[in-house]
């Protein structure tokens, strides 16, 4: 096997707010395009930022998608969410909730209440994962994956563990299902731990540093909140913990397929696209009380 090479490393840039309570760097699709990206067409990075107390919750009120999976990844505080499919649930911190909206959904998301109440560190990613298009009109699911449940996978001599959120890492099964052939995995890794990842040349391959520096296959230095690209050039890669950190590690099959998007809406041409504002300018998509 050979080497995955770093294409490039991306520092965050200027934050902005969806909402009111989600303070975030875009690093999909970022300086790439969506179909770079394949399958992952969106990143949004809060990094870790304090919220002050607040007794109304912040976030973003009652707002659709169509055609892709929202993907929360909770590090710090607490998100609450309702969907117009009548679920609803709280995200802790370490957990991740895997939102199907394929056909249509609206829902809603907060800061947890009592959370806001007293407020401090915040800290999480939404990542959106495109649908095949023979999958983007069934019906909306989500899947609650509490950390409790989730596979973990220890690196030898204390080295931390491997959380796999969906995909596998050596063998080891995440729990999430998902709908085309991706890895999401949080490797916590100890200062000077070093953990090695396969995946094939042609899988989208990327990191996000959530926590702590690191090093890539022993040359490439990534720092905190950075987020690096691989080349489609080799199958496996290294990653060294230069100071205790926490990796979000993404791979993904590309779908190679044709992409209409606009908003909360990612379909295959134009024509759906239209379809989908209509549907949702005609309530198809359900209600949700703001
Ligand atoms: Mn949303």
């Amino acid at each position: 096997m050979s080497t995955k090479t770093i294409a490039g490393i991306s520092r965050p840039g200027t934050p902005h707010f969806v909402g009111d309570g989600f303070r975030v760097h875009n690093f999909i699709p970022g300086t790439s395009t969506m179909q770079e990206m394949d399958p992952f067409i969106m990143l949004d990075y809060n990094s870790r930022y304090s919220f002050a107390p607040s007794e109304i919750p912040r976030g973003v009120g009652v707002h659709p998608h169509k055609g892709f999976e929202t993907v929360t990844i909770a590090y710090r505080g607490k998100v609450e969410h309702a969907d117009s499919t009548g679920s609803g649930g709280v995200i802790n911190e370490g957990d991740v909730q895997w939102m199907t909206a394929a056909k249509g959904i609206l829902h809603k998301e907060f800061h947890e209440k009592e959370w806001s109440k007293k407020g401090g560190d915040f800290q999480m990613v939404q990542l959106w994962v495109n649908l095949p298009a023979r999958y983007k009109k069934s019906d909306p699911k989500y899947q609650n994956l509490r950390n409790t449940d989730m596979q973990k996978v220890a690196l030898p001599g204390n080295g931390g563990e491997i959380e796999i959120i969906a995909g596998e890492y050596n063998g080891h099964k995440g729990s999430a299902s998902t709908f085309s052939p991706i890895n999401v995995l949080n490797a916590k890794l100890k200062k000077g731990a070093e953990a090695t990842f396969n995946s094939p040349a042609h899988y989208t391959t990327a990191i996000l540093l959530v926590e702590g520096s690191a090093k890539v296959n022993g040359t490439d230095i990534v720092p905190q909140d950075h987020f690096a690209m691989f080349n489609r050039d080799g199958e496996t890669f290294t990653i060294e913990a230069v100071e205790d950190a926490v990796v979000l590690v993404l791979s993904g099959e590309p779908l190679q397929e044709p992409i209409a998007a606009h908003g909360p809406f990612v379909m295959n041409t134009r024509q759906e696209l239209v379809e989908a504002f209509d549907e949702f300018n005609q309530g198809k998509f359900g209600y949700l009380e703001d």
